[in-house]
C-alpha cells in the first residue's frame, strides 16, 4: 500500500493538540507522529484542519433508511457503513432491539458476512454487535417492543446467535429475573454487560457490580434518574467511578446543561458518546415505519405511536458537534467518541487514538465541524 502523508493538521493527540503536525501513513497504520515523508509518499495538505481518531459508534440501530433488525445482507449493512464514513464513524456495532430468534439469525448471518467481506469496503468497520434490551424491565421498554423480552433462568445467552468473531454487548436490567447471574454469565462467556432499560435500586445495581458490570446504556434514558432524595439508576452511574456511561448527545434525549452534568462528574475516561440512530438517520423530517410502528421526526425529533422517543436520527458527528458547541475542548470531545468506546470494546491497543502504530481510523474536521476526509485502515473513503 502506498504511504501517505497527511500534512499541516492540528492534530488531536492523548496530550492535547499538535499544531502543525504531520503523519505518516504507512500499511493502514499510524506511522511517525511529526517525521519526514518517506520517498514516493502521497501527501495530501490538510489546511490547518483539525485531525482526530475516527468515531466509534457502541449504539446504532442504522441510517438511509435501513434498520438494522431487518438487514438480510451485508451489502445493506455496507450502505450503513459507508453513509457513517462520511460523517466521521471508523468502526461500529450495530445494534439490535428486541425480537424473534428468526430475526436474531438472520441478521448475525449478514453482520458475519459482511465482517469477513469488509475489509477492502470503503466503509466504517464492524467490530461486533449490540444486543440492546434482550433482558429489559418492561416497565422501562422506551421503544423497545417488550413481547420480546426475556428473563434469565440458565440458558438464554447461548440462544442469542453470535458472531465467530468479533464484541458482544448487551443491555440488561439487573432487576429482572435471574439478572445478576446473567451479569455473571455473559462475563463468563465474555460479553459485555450493559445496565440499561432498568429502574434497579442501589442495591440490585451494587450487586451487578459486584457480578461484573461496568457499562451503562444511554445514560439518564430509559432509566430511573438523580433525584436528591432517590439516587436512581442515573444517581447511581454518575457517582460509581469505575461505570462508564454511554450519553445521546443530540441535546434531545438529554438536556444540554445536563451533558455538562454528566461529563463533570464522571471520571474522563468514563463517558463515551453514542448516536443510538434509528433508520431514519439521513432522510430528514418524515413518517416512517420502525420496529412495527409508525413513527414521525420532526425537527430531528423521533416519536412513536405510544409516544415515545424512538431513538434519535442524528451520528456521532452531530454528538461530536453538540460538546464542541458546550465549549468542551477537541481533545476531551475525542476522548468521548473514540478513545473511551475502543476501550470499553477492548480495542483500545490497536484503535481510538492518533499514535504510533495504532490503525490509521482518522477524520479531518473543517472549522465549522464537517468532515472534509475520513481514513479507515489508512484508506481514504
Ligand atoms: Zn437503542
Amino acid at each position: 500500500m502506498q504511504s501517505i502523508v497527511l500534512k499541516n493538521c492540528r492534530a488531536v493527540v492523548p496530550e492535547g493538540i499538535l499544531e502543525n503536525a504531520s503523519i505518516v501513513i504507512e500499511d493502514g497504520l499510524i506511522g511517525e507522529i511529526g517525521g519526514r515523508a518517506p520517498a514516493g509518499a502521497e501527501i495530501i495538505d490538510l489546511e490547518d484542519r483539525l485531525l482526530l481518531p475516527g468515531f466509534i459508534d457502541i449504539h446504532n440501530h442504522g441510517a438511509v433508511g435501513i434498520d438494522v433488525n431487518g438487514v438480510e445482507r451485508a451489502d445493506e449493512l455496507f450502505e450503513i457503513g459507508r453513509f457513517l464514513a462520511g460523517r466521521g464513524v471508523t468502526t461500529w456495532l450495530p445494534t439490535l432491539v428486541p425480537d424473534s430468534d428468526e430475526t436474531y439469525r438472520r441478521v448475525i448471518a449478514a453482520v458475519g458476512e459482511a465482517v469477513r467481506a469488509q475489509d477492502n469496503m470503503p466503509v466504517a468497520r464492524i467490530a461486533g454487535v449490540h444486543y440492546e434490551g434482550v433482558f429489559a424491565n418492561t416497565q422501562m421498554c422506551g421503544a423497545l417492543r417488550p413481547e420480546f423480552f426475556r428473563t434469565f433462568t440458565g440458558g438464554e445467552v447461548n440462544e442469542l446467535p453470535t458472531l465467530a468473531d468479533g464484541v458482544h454487548l448487551t443491555t440488561l436490567a439487573p432487576e429482572i429475573a435471574g439478572g445478576i447471574e446473567l451479569v455473571g454469565e455473559l462475563r463468563r462467556q465474555n460479553w459485555i454487560p450493559s445496565i440499561g432499560h432498568t429502574r434497579a435500586d442501589a442495591e440490585t445495581l451494587e450487586r451487578a457490580f459486584a457480578a461484573g458490570a461496568r457499562h451503562v446504556t444511554h445514560l439518564f434514558n430509559a432509566m430511573t434518574g438523580a433525584h436528591h432524595r432517590e439516587l436512581g439508576v442515573a444517581g447511581w452511574a454518575l457517582t460509581k467511578d469505575e461505570i462508564s456511561c454511554e450519553i445521546i448527545a443530540d441535546g434531545i434525549h438529554v438536556h444540554p446543561q445536563m451533558l455538562l452534568l454528566a461529563l463533570h462528574a464522571k471520571p474522563a475516561d468514563r463517558l463515551l458518546l453514542v448516536s443510538d440512530s434509528v433508520a431514519p438517520t439521513g432522510l430528514g423530517d418524515g413518517e416512517y415505519e420502525l420496529w412495527g410502528e409508525r413513527i414521525t421526526v420532526t425537527g430531528g425529533r423521533t416519536q412513536n405511536e405510544r409516544g415515545s422517543i424512538a431513538g434519535s436520527v442524528i451520528t456521532m458527528l452531530d454528538a461530536v458537534k453538540t460538546y464542541l458547541r458546550l465549549g468542551v475542548t477537541p481533545a476531551c470531545v475525542s476522548r468521548m467518541a473514540s478513545n473511551n468506546p475502543a476501550r470499553l470494546i477492548g480495542l483500545d491497543r490497536t484503535h481510538g487514538t492518533i499514535e504510533t502504530a495504532k490503525r490509521a481510523d482518522l477524520v479531518a474536521l473543517d472549522e465549522r465541524g464537517n468532515p472534509v476526509l475520513t481514513m479507515v485502515g489508512g484508506r481514504v473513503v
